[in-house]
């Protein structure tokens, strides 16, 4: 097959992209600023993952020498049950297909774009009101369907559906999962001790976090929805974004010398007025601590070990303003009962190295150790 030359779109069909943007300003690609690229007949599809003033994901495919968009405010969806809005945004040049960074505040989409998957597509239909195309990316493959939903003269509103079955494995983040309990104890016997991690207890509020879609739910462990509770968490969605997850872990309070500081998380778990709620938030912010991960990117992970589920949960990367993944310690348990000691904590909570996550069971896999016994 002759390979074909690919140019950016003419100033005709990016006037609405060049109009929104100003070339001294923004590092996005402008027409013309690369050549012409030679390369194989298929057309291209990118997703990026764009942390714009409301995170949203684009899908731009290849067409008439120009990328046509959406922007996708769930992403797009591997559940074909799910079907996620799309809304319509101006042609880009095909250079755009490779753009990631930064885009100064102040101008359109300000904010930190990144790629999230690319590859090609093949076209099944191509209309006015719908598209039917196969994607064969890294991440994302599989038949789509956009129809435009916006009557008459709205030409904006889409709807993004898949149309094959979810990915072979593939398995939806659960509506509630009860958090697997430790057992009041002691120290496993030194003899044991390489089978255990050793993470500080923090005496804080359980609470599972539910980020799906870049939207973060967080529920107590009774399973009642207290997202509302802690505004300032949202940005925890935004951050882990990419991937779909379950977490585990506790809402503390700290004084301003990193000391936990109890009677502020009671008034912060009392007040569940949304308004006041956002105001408290703002004065007494509370930090989640991530210690475990129970659904990974479309898969259960609560049969694997404490250890692999450690590994996803570091690969997730929380880390930020209210959130953050406090360390684990292999093998000493007297060693990290001393280190919760010196730090003021209420002590430790060993783990079994090898030990599956038990929902809603108090298991002696962990075992909840204090400093005072
Ligand atoms: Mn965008």
């Amino acid at each position: 097959m002759p390979a074909r030359e690919r140019g950016d779109g003419s100033a005709d069909q990016l006037a609405e992209y060049l109009r929104k943007r100003d070339a001294r300003r923004t590092p996005e690609p402008m027409p013309g600023d690369q050549p012409p690229r030679a390369g194989s007949t298929r057309a291209r599809f990118v997703i990026q993952q764009h942390h714009a003033r409301r995170l949203h994901w684009d899908l731009r495919l290849e067409r008439d020498g120009v990328l046509a968009s959406w922007a996708v405010p769930r992403g797009v969806p591997l559940d074909p049950k799910r079907n996620h809005l799309a809304v319509r945004t101006e042609d880009h040049p095909m250079s755009y297909a490779d753009f990631a960074g930064d885009i100064p505040a102040g101008e359109y989409g300000a904010g930190r774009m990144t790629i999230f998957d690319r590859g090609w597509y093949e076209t099944e239909k191509w209309r006015d009101r719908e598209v039917i195309v196969t994607l064969h990316g890294d991440r994302i493959s599989g038949r789509y369907a956009l129809i435009r939903t916006g009557r008459d003269g709205d030409a904006r509103n889409w709807l993004l559906h898949r149309m094959d079955p979810p990915p072979p494995g593939w398995q939806p983040v659960p509506d509630t999962i009860r958090p697997m309990v430790a057992v009041t104890g002691d120290l496993p016997p030194p003899a044991r001790d390489g089978d255990y991690c050793y993470e500080m207890r923090w005496r804080g509020n359980r609470a599972l976090a539910y980020i799906v879609s870049g939207q973060l739910r967080l529920t107590d462990p009774r399973g009642s929805d207290i997202t509302a509770v802690y505004a300032e968490l949202r940005g925890m969605a935004d951050q882990v974004a990419g991937t779909d997850c379950v977490l585990d872990g506790e809402i503390v309070t700290f004084d301003g010398n990193g000391r936990l500081k109890a009677a502020t998380l009671r008034e912060r778990a009392a007040v569940t007025d949304a308004a006041r709620a956002r105001r408290l938030a703002d004065r007494a912010p509370v930090t989640y601590l991530a210690f475990d991960v129970l659904h990974f990117a479309g898969r259960s992970t609560m049969d694997l070990s404490y250890l692999d589920r450690r590994e996803l949960l570091e690969s997730l990367a929380v880390a930020g303003p209210h959130w953050q993944t406090p360390p684990y310690f292999p093998g000493s348990g007297a060693q990290a009962l001393s280190t919760a000691q010196e730090q003021g904590l209420p002590g430790v909570v060993a783990k079994r190295a090898a030990s599956p996550y038990t929902p809603g069971r108090r298991s002696e896999d962990w075992l909840a150790v204090s400093t005072r016994r």
